[in-house]
């Protein structure tokens, strides 16, 4: 039986043509003149941006663009410093930009980060819109819109708002246990030096220490310059889903309303497989693997070992959870599906 090692990306190339090679070759030809517009919704922390990282490395990555909305918000600053490009920015939203408050409001509040003015939707949508105009008309991966139910009447119409009418579009709903999001962040460590994120249980770095006086294990960060920085949570944490809650009532209230609306052509990607069923469907090297360390007591020597991650879902049942790549498989050949290929 073939088996692919998912976190190498050669592996992983390999892995694509293996299971999607055909729906591949039929998007990249598709993506020679064509484009699409793919709306991506999950709660926060269910992995978007990876999963469009991944469809990009599979597709091939001049083709593809991840329009993360927040992003486009945050970077302004950095992307238009000069007068003139501030000029031209300008220019663009008053040709493009219908809404509540005035064009110089809105860019008083975006570029002193005032708070207190909230950016109406029109005018996120304005910048979104300079973002895919610049982009050369690859594909859009759209993360972060809609946010709120308010935006999902835009959200519906964003392809004909933003002057890609001519392309398909499509909605991609990502389910992604909550327990799944919850591990997710509990495990998660960053180096205090560099900020890299590990997970103990789901992402090591090459080197395991213990902590004699804790009794714990702790990964040692593989950045050279950090010279052996001991990796640690970051604060808060430890409460794993709770402090985000409310975000992710939200995006799933979003979901829902999308997910009885008409008209649209949706994809459902799982992240999660039943344990009782994934024989059926899923291949072992699919499934993200946990570590567990154990120490010779006598040497001191460290020693790890994967076992299968298995977590509840929301409906109690005893899941597997898929390595991304196992769920991008999915959405390569529905995206194919999807525009008729
Ligand atoms: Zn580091």
């Amino acid at each position: 039986m073939q088996a692919f090692a998912l976190e190498d990306p050669a592996e992983r190339k390999k892995y694509f043509e293996y299971k999607a090679g055909e729906e591949i070759e039929k998007i990249r030809e598709f993506l020679r003149h064509g484009s699409f517009v793919a709306s991506l919704l999950g709660p926060k922390n269910s992995g978007k941006g990876t999963y469009s990282k991944l469809f990009a490395e599979a597709v091939g990555a001049d083709r593809i663009f991840h329009l993360s909305v927040g992003d486009v918000v945050r970077n302004v600053h950095e992307k238009v410093k000069s007068e003139e490009e501030k000029q031209n920015l300008k220019a663009f939203l008053n040709e493009h930009y219908r809404g509540p408050i005035s064009v110089d409001d809105a860019m008083k509040a975006l570029f002193e980060r005032d708070t207190k003015t909230l950016l109406p939707d029109e005018f996120i949508l304005a910048l979104l819109k300079r973002e895919m105009k610049n982009s050369g008309n690859k594909a859009i991966f759209v993360d972060g819109f809609p946010r709120n139910l308010d935006q999902v009447s835009y959200s519906i119409y964003f392809r004909s708002l933003m002057d890609y009418q001519d392309n398909p579009d499509f909605f991609v709903f990502i389910d992604v246990p909550e327990n799944i999001i919850s591990e997710r962040i509990k495990a998660r460590v960053i180096c205090p030096k560099c900020n890299v994120p590990r997970s103990l249980k789901l992402l090591k770095t090459k080197e395991v220490g213990y902590d004699e006086a804790k009794k714990e294990f702790y990964l040692i960060c593989d950045n050279p310059g950090c010279d052996g920085a001991r990796m640690v949570p970051k604060e808060g944490d430890e409460f794993g889903i709770e402090p985000i809650r409310a975000r992710i009532e939200m995006d799933k209230k979003v979901m829902r309303m999308l997910m009885d609306m008409h008209g649209i052509s949706k994809i459902y990607l799982r992240n999660a497989v039943p344990v009782s069923v994934a024989k059926d469907y899923i291949d072992d090297y699919e499934i993200t693997p946990m570590y567990r360390y154990e120490r010779d007591e006598k040497s001191g020597k460290i020693s790890t070992f994967t076992v299968p991650w298995t977590v509840n879902d929301d409906e109690k049942e005893l899941c597997y959870s898929l390595l991304p790549a196992g769920v991008v498989t999915g959405l390569i050949k529905q995206i194919s599906s999807t525009l008729g290929l």
